[in-house]
């Protein structure tokens, strides 16, 4: 097994997720076979208990594992399907340790974090970098791993010695360490400083790690001269320093990456410079220049209400007839917080880039659009309502508690009744259904019952699938396989007519199976269910252009290059292209 470790200096932020990915999409190229790993120092055990506030979404693995939204960007980027363990934080290592402890297994020694801690993350590292992520047998040949915050942090101290132990039992022919720092720029003659990126090295060389390549993140390309300063203090050839400079997209990276051979001096540290193939990335080269074309350039609008914003994956000078744009509202909890929803927006980029439309993302804070809001803070209300009229569909995410959920029912209310496209996500059907048992059905109290308890219609409960009497673990997770009812869905078919599809959940609560007869009487269809046909995992609504919801995130699974079915419909129906789309795929074009 080859390591190839990305530590990050001077300040976090820097991208070094994005780095550590491209580097996994360069070694790939090579015709390696990758997987990752991403070590968070912090305490919790996971991500599962953080709010997005903290570090942005809860990624969903297929084996529910809930991660930090960097595994998101590993999957996507490399292609592979990663499991929980390929997520390391300082809880799990200590449980682990704890566990054996109880368990009398040090018999009778005092437990120590070095040897004990730093021996576990050893084993952990080389254990879990041995299971194969690819779909093929065998172990990988190399794993990427990303050590979270910068070098210094206290609480990563245990990890750096950890790595250092293994990058000399591993030898130097197996472990190659890259350093992500920032070279910024002072004055007036914009000087590339070189002195931040000098002391992390330093520090990281004091803790017994020496880096192979530096990353240096700079607006600008580096001058030869910050690159033979930075070489001499940082014992690091000129060479090996490689120039992640600001660019239009991410996309764009494994590129960058690879025109300064970074892979060359990757594979060479590695020694495996002659089992690899020149890296081609025409597929990544084409997707980022057409992203280019599509955005022009990344802006945030901020409309007249502050927390309404108009997040514009692209400028708005309505310049480049070429590409038609579609304006998606977003309706949800959290707004400006665009990490909260990280994997909802790729998936949009996704399927927009994959039949050439250029996405405009409308963020709308769904308590701007309850009549409440039009008495307490009248401008936001109209602006609200106002952004979503302009929309061409309506997206509505998962989400947790009840804070906004009125005005997702009325989101929902008016892209059903206006026939405009409507894809809700886990929260967003059960926003679906509650909104309809009210409006259609006439159950004016109908609700879910994790908004209240006692309503007289619970048109969506809470549906364990184990313990009755745990609390702890309740939540469904990870991936479930959902059987097609008929063939004749809209869904079925954007799933290119399969008779089940796998994807992941993450929810406590489901549509009342008790209600669906009459849900279904109606109109709202059931199209997919679990193996049981107890859990209601997919609905659509008879003559309607498009309004589906999912009890699962469809978002976890979508690839630049393989768009979420269910977002590709959206977008499609948002633009007049779904049927046409669909009859051509019926013929097989
Ligand atoms: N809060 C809802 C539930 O627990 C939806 C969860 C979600 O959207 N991820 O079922």
């Amino acid at each position: 097994m080859k390591y190839v470790l990305v530590t990050g200096g001077v300040v976090s932020g820097l991208g070094k997720g994005v780095t550590a990915s491209s580097i996994g999409v360069v070694l790939k190229a090579c015709g390696l076979r990758i997987t990752s790993i991403k070590i968070d120092p912090y305490l919790n055990m996971d991500a599962g208990t953080m709010s997005p506030f903290e570090h942005g979404e809860v990624f969903v693995l297929d084996d529910g594992g809930e991660v930090d939204l960097d595994l998101g960007n590993y999957e996507r980027f490399v292609d592979v399907t990663l499991t929980r363990d390929n997520n390391i934080t300082t809880g799990k290592i200590y449980q682990s340790v704890l566990e054996k402890e109880r368990r009398g297994d040090y018999l009778g020694k005092t437990v120590q974090v070095v040897p004990h801690i730093t021996d576990a993350i050893k084993n952990w590292i080389e254990s879990v970098s041995a299971i194969p992520v690819d779909g093929k047998e065998g172990p990988p040949d190399a794993c990427v791993i990303e050590l979270g915050g910068t070098v210094g942090d206290i609480e990563s101290m245990p990890f750096i010695e950890a790595l250092r132990q293994l990058s000399f039992s591993v030898g130097p022919d197996n472990f190659c360490l890259i350093h992500v720092s920032l070279i910024p720029v002072l004055g007036v003659v914009g000087e590339q400083k070189t002195k931040p990126t000098q002391h992390s090295v330093r520090e990281l060389r004091a803790l017994g790690l020496t880096p192979h390549l530096l990353a240096c993140r700079s607006a600008q390309p580096l001058l030869d001269s910050t690159k033979e300063k930075l070489s001499q203090f940082c014992h690091v050839p000129a060479g090996n320093i490689l120039n992640i400079h600001d660019v239009p997209n991410i996309w764009h990276v494994p590129q960058l990456l690879q025109s300064q051979n970074a892979h060359n001096a990757i594979l060479k540290q590695l020694n495996c410079l002659r089992i690899a193939t020149p890296p081609h990335l025409q597929e990544w080269m084409k997707r980022a220049e057409t992203y280019d074309n599509l955005t022009n350039s990344v802006s945030i609008i901020n409309m007249s209400c502050s927390s309404c914003k108009h997040f514009l994956l692209g400028n708005d000078t309505g310049n480049d007839a070429s590409f038609v744009q579609v304006r998606i509202a977003m309706v949800g909890k959290y707004i400006g917080l665009t990490d909260s929803y990280l994997s909802v927006v790729k998936a949009l980029l996704h399927a927009c880039i994959s039949c050439s439309l250029k996405p405009s993302v409308d963020w709308i804070a769904a308590s701007d659009l309850e009549d409440e809001s039009a008495k307490l803070t009248p401008e936001a209300h109209a602006a609200a309502w106002e952004t979503l009229k302009n929309a061409a569909c309506v997206l509505v995410p998962g989400g947790f508690g009840d804070r906004g959920v009125q005005g997702m029912i009325l989101a929902a209310k008016y892209a059903r009744k206006n026939h405009i496209p409507y894809l809700g996500i886990c929260l967003g059907m059960q926003i679906s259904v509650i909104e309809f048992a009210r409006s259609v059905l006439g159950l004016s109290k109908a609700n879910s019952t994790e908004f209240d308890d006692s309503t007289p219609d619970p048109v969506v409960i809470f549906m364990p699938e184990g313990s009755r009497t745990h609390m702890g673990n309740t939540m469904r997770l990870g991936s479930r396989r959902t059987f097609f009812q008929t063939p004749d869905c809209v869904s079925s078919q954007l799933y290119h007519n399969s008779e089940y599809v796998d994807e992941r959940h993450r929810h406590r609560y489901e549509v009342n199976p008790d209600v669906v007869d009459k849900l279904e009487g109606a109109g709202l269809k059931f199209v997919g269910k679990d193996e049981s046909g107890k859990r209601m995992e997919i609905l659509e609504l008879s003559s309607h252009p498009f309004y589906v919801g999912a009890q699962f995130h469809p978002e976890f699974k979508s690839r630049p290059g393989r768009p979420s079915a269910l977002f590709l419909g959206l977008v499609l129906a948002a633009t007049g292209q779904l049927e046409a789309y669909i009859n051509n795929h019926q013929n097989g074009s």
